[in-house]
């Protein structure tokens, strides 16, 4: 029996969140893998302007929930509008983006419309007719096979950067109001405020060349010779989480599942190990140069020029074969 995704896309001022695209793009082949259909269901209010970006993805429709109690988000509202469409639409699955957003209201209306939930996949595939996920655990060290037994609904998130948006496939959908009764929709919290955080956040997914550094820098002090080789390579300097943790560099430089997403031309990790939620904020890079001291660290695996060595030696030696090159 065919099957029927949906898609839960994250928007705010008009503009589709980043991970809403890369939602699309796993909905899309989920859909594709079972030979069932895929349909998008927005929320928010004001959102006329979004109906031809909304349209011309390939879905089967695309429902729009536009109400002045969904100009904000409030966990009451997004689930008081689904609650209802879901239940009535029936789909099998649904896709959401796995955003603090999502994380807030998703499994409130898992429990409100009966449906399993299956949080931060990085993968699936279809094996004789079952859905088998791939999500991260013990910190991202393994990655578990999981199926949902028995029937029903099923809910499931997507890490950040585990599908490129940029596979979100195009087409025409046709795009409408959704289904469902919104008059008694409400805001169950008020919004006093909203606080921009970082309004100049440095955007490392526009960059060519990232030049990222792991806590094997071992210090904020050790920095000089990072700062430097992006310098000379006219690069932007990301890093992993712990080096923004520890305050060596500023939170937006932070690459990851709870970073920012890059594709580079060129990657540079530079003392980082490699761990799931980092990898899957640059597995898009093009060339990916690691250093490490530790010949059997992750990273590794996706690299395709692995240095081994002591970064505090092998880094200023390539900004000097730079040097010497004429670079
Ligand atoms: P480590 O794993 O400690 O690796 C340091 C590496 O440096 C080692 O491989 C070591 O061999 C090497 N090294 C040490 N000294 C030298 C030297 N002198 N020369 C050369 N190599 C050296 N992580 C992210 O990066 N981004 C995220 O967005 C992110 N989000 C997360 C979200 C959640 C919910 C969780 C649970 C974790 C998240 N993490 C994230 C953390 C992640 O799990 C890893 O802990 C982190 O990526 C490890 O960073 P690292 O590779 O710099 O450090």
């Amino acid at each position: 029996m065919s099957k029927n995704v949906w898609i839960v896309l994250q928007q705010r001022d008009g503009e589709l969140h980043r991970m809403s695209r890369e939602a699309i793009a796993a909905g899309q082949k989920l859909a594709a893998d079972l030979g069932g259909t895929a349909s998008a269901v927005v929320l928010g209010s004001g959102l006329d302007g979004m109906k031809e970006e909304l349209g011309g993805f390939d879905l089967q429709a695309v429902h729009v929930a536009d109400h002045e109690s969904l100009a904000d988000y409030t966990p009451g509202a997004f689930v008081g509008a689904l609650k209802p469409a879901i239940a009535e639409a029936a789909p099998d699955f649904v896709i959401f983006p796995h955003t603090y957003q999502t994380v807030d209201f998703a499994p409130r209306l898992a429990a409100e419309v009966d449906a399993a939930i299956m949080p931060e996949i990085i993968d699936f595939s279809v094996e004789d007719g079952r859905v088998i996920y791939q999500r991260p655990i013990m910190g991202g060290k393994l990655v578990a096979r999981c199926q949902v037994n028995g029937e029903g609904c099923v809910f499931v998130s997507v890490q950040s950067g585990a599908f490129s948006g940029d596979d979100a496939v195009a087409g025409s959908a046709e795009v409408g109001a959704l289904g469902a009764d919104l008059s008694a929709v409400a805001a169950d919290r008020e919004i006093v405020g909203v606080e921009a955080v970082g309004g100049d956040q440095v955007d490392l997914s526009k960059a060519d060349i990232v030049v990222a550094v792991g806590r094997g820098i071992g210090g904020e002090d050790k920095m000089e010779p990072i700062l430097e080789l992006a310098k000379k390579l006219g690069a932007e300097v990301g890093a992993s989480r712990p080096v923004i943790d520890n305050g060596w560099l500023p939170r937006d430089r932070q690459i990851g599942s709870s970073g920012q997403t890059v594709a580079p031309k060129l990657y540079f990790a530079i003392g980082i190990s490699g761990a799931i939620q980092h990898l899957v904020g640059m597995k898009g890079a093009g060339c990916v140069v690691s250093i490490n001291k530790d010949a059997s660290a992750p990273i590794f695996a996706l690299s395709d020029y692995a240095v081994v060595g002591d970064l505090h030696e092998v880094v200023p030696a390539l900004t000097a074969a730079l040097n010497d090159a004429g670079v």
